[in-house]
């Protein structure tokens, strides 16, 4: 073998270990010049979303709660600690799959990726275009530690690329290590997140509208809980970023 056709050969090792040749949502096989964390056809499902979205929280809702101005999802927020809350698309398929693989997975490359789909977005990037500042959910140091990377930040990373918004890393922490939000009732996240977060020092550059990023927004009870230890620092205006929120119908017990 010579030399140039061993650099071609680890060459495309290469690419195949930073891009896997099969789209791990679809399993689609991607020719090497075409070669995305999704592929094409999975990544343009991530710009459709449900026809209803709720005015407040965006999750996709039902025509029915759309006319009975009545959110399944965010009815029971008790205080509103941001003003608005910013969602891409629905946490099912594609979305849900692609975020599993982000968080369990170990496919980092997906969360930066993500988030230049939302900045990507005509509707998304008008509203967030405005924004001072972006603010990543963080994980606890002892989750961070074993996942490698926080896909929040990940995510924060590709959207603040896409608008050329800033991102500040340090100034809320996660403090305590909370079970998993998914397994518990509403009641519980918000039990489960209560204090989980203090704000070490104020948002960087003294912000007047912050977006504080997640991945995905269930009942905002996590939301909730950083913003309200941002608020201990800083009186920007909060709005909450999403990649995908799940669907939510009237009488949805929500979990
Ligand atoms: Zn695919
Ligand atoms: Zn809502």
């Amino acid at each position: 073998m010579s030399i140039t056709s061993h650099m071609a050969h680890f060459g495309s090792a290469l690419l195949d270990f930073v891009y896997p040749p099969h789209c791990p949502t679809c399993q689609a096989w991607q020719a090497p010049d075409d070669r995305l964390p999704l592929c094409r056809a999975c990544t343009q499902s991530l710009q459709t979303t449900s026809p209803h979205r709720c005015p407040r929280c965006s999750a996709p809702i039902d025509a029915l709660a759309v006319k009975g101005k009545s959110c399944p999802n965010c009815d029971h927020w008790q205080k509103i600690l941001f003003t608005e809350a910013l969602v891409l698309t629905d946490f099912v398929g594609v979305a849900a799959d692609a975020i599993h693989h982000l968080k369990f997975a170990g496919c980092k490359q997906i969360g930066s990726f993500l988030g230049h789909q939302m900045g990507a977005n005509p509707d998304l990037a008008q509203k967030l275009g405005g924004l001072d500042l972006l603010v990543p959910v963080p994980l606890h140091a002892a989750r961070q530690r074993e996942r490698g990377f926080n896909q929040a930040e990940e995510i924060a990373k590709g959207v603040g690329d896409v608008l050329g918004i800033p991102l500040d890393t340090g100034c809320v922490r996660r403090i305590l290590p909370t079970r998993q939000q998914a397994r518990l009732h509403v009641t519980e996240r918000a039990a489960n997140m209560a204090g989980a977060f203090i704000a070490p020092r104020a948002p960087r550059g003294t912000p007047s509208s912050i977006g504080l990023m997640d991945d995905v927004l269930t009942t905002g009870a996590t939301m909730s809980a950083c913003a309200a230890a941002l608020r201990t620092k800083s009186s920007a205006r909060i709005i909450a970023l999403a990649v995908a929120s799940p669907f939510r119908q009237v009488g949805d017990t929500l979990r």
